[in-house]
């Protein structure tokens, strides 16, 4: 459930700090404390007040969000790809996430190291940039190899594949990262191939700034640190999150209401972690749909785009496999109405079959047969 955000950048910059106030932020949301499933790897939930009021509306005994599960992902320095530092440990960690969030210093701290001995966000940003495309450059060399051996049998849809596979090495060359190449339609193997690429990620910046920074919003055209990544991640067509692991630390620590003060105190509606959470998602270009009854009131996520029974195979397999039709009421409707039963009273629940793309904010009931 939920999606996998890989947390990468140089030593120092501030990702344990920020995993760690992740994963020990036990009073953070009270009802749904997150897990740490490995070490490295923590869930959070998705905040999303619509599914607050869903669950107020229909008395619903447990409220169960979406998550993202954050990976800690050490060992990236200069030279990574060539086998220095952790070297290519970090590779098998990042091609099984689903997006990547670069965190880089932005904050000043003399008594904290700086690997390359000045804050300087944007260097940094090509250090580890540099490094995923050299390793993705290997990656490919190695599968347009096999795509030339196998083109050598004369299958059509092969040929097309490495043509597609060399355009892509070139590309690369440029020292231009795959997301900003398109893969053909059709072509399977490029696309496997393609897919297996750091690089081709959806991808964000988190920048770590000094506390007092944290008040005033980025702005491409300033001079801070912050201001520069923002400017940066702009032109990329990204997004860019602020956070302060200092502060992060300290949320962790609270309980539920000081932290919700401590929030007010600092103007921000959401904690840093919260708003990853959510870039992320946004990146991901996911959709929520929501199941509710007097039991559970659920999010779901699933891709934009989905048909109804793929969202329902989110829930269960046998969902899709058997599915009949979705009765969904959009969220709009359910608050305007007040209930289910009033929102039949009003005609407001739609039948739909499985052409139907799912919206968000859409609340189903899926029939189906087993
Ligand atoms: P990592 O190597 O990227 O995981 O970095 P760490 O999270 O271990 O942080 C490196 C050092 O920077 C630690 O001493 C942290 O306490 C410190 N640090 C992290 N975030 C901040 C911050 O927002 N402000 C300040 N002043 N120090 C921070």
């Amino acid at each position: 459930m939920g999606f996998t955000c890989g947390i990468v950048g140089l030593p120092n910059v501030g990702k344990s700090t920020i995993f760690n106030a992740l994963t020990s932020a036990k009073a953070a949301a009270e009802n749904f404390p997150f897990c740490t499933i490995e070490p490295n790897t923590g869930a959070v939930p998705v905040p999303d007040e619509r599914l607050y009021k869903l669950a107020e509306l229909a008395e619903s005994a447990k409220i169960i969000p979406t998550q993202v599960t954050f990976v800690d992902i050490a060992g990236l320095i200069k030279g990574a790809s060539q086998g220095e530092g952790l070297g290519n440990q970090f590779l098998g960690h990042i091609r099984s996430v689903d997006a990547i969030a670069h965190v880089v210093r932005c904050f000043a701290d003399d008594n904290v190291i700086h690997v390359s001995g000045s804050v300087d966000p944007l260097r940094d940003i090509e250090i580890i940039e540099t490094e995923l495309l050299l390793s993705d450059v290997d990656t490919l060399q190695k599968h347009i190899q096999r795509a030339e051996k196998a083109a050598k049998a004369g299958d059509k849809d092969i040929k097309l594949s490495l043509e597609t596979l060399l355009a892509l090495d070139k590309h690369l060359g440029q020292g231009k990262p795959a997301r900003e190449f398109i893969i053909p339609e059709g072509q399977e193997i490029a696309l496997t191939a393609y897919r297996q690429l750091l690089t081709s990620k959806p991808l964000m910046y988190v920048s770590n700034v000094n506390e007092a920074d944290l008040a005033s919003a980025a702005n491409p055209s300033g001079s801070r640190p912050v201001d520069k990544v923002a400017a940066y991640a702009a032109a990329k067509g990204t997004k860019m999150v602020m956070i302060s692991g200092k502060v992060e630390a300290e949320l962790a620590e609270l309980g539920a209401e000081d932290r919700k003060a401590y929030l007010e105190e600092l103007k921000m509606p959401y904690s840093g972690l919260d708003r990853m959470a959510l870039a992320g998602y946004e990146l991901l270009g996911l959709v929520t749909f929501f199941t509710v009854g007097p039991k559970e009131a659920h999010a779901w996520t699933t891709a934009k785009g989905s048909k109804a029974p793929q969202a329902a195979g989110k829930i269960h397999t046998d969902f899709e496999k058997g599915f009949i039709r979705a009765e969904v009421i959009s969220y709009q409707d359910y608050v305007d109405a007040g209930s289910e039963v009033k929102v039949k009273e009003r005609g407001k629940l739609r039948v739909e079959g499985k052409e139907y793309h799912v919206q968000d904010g859409d609340v189903v009931h899926f029939r189906f047969n087993v």
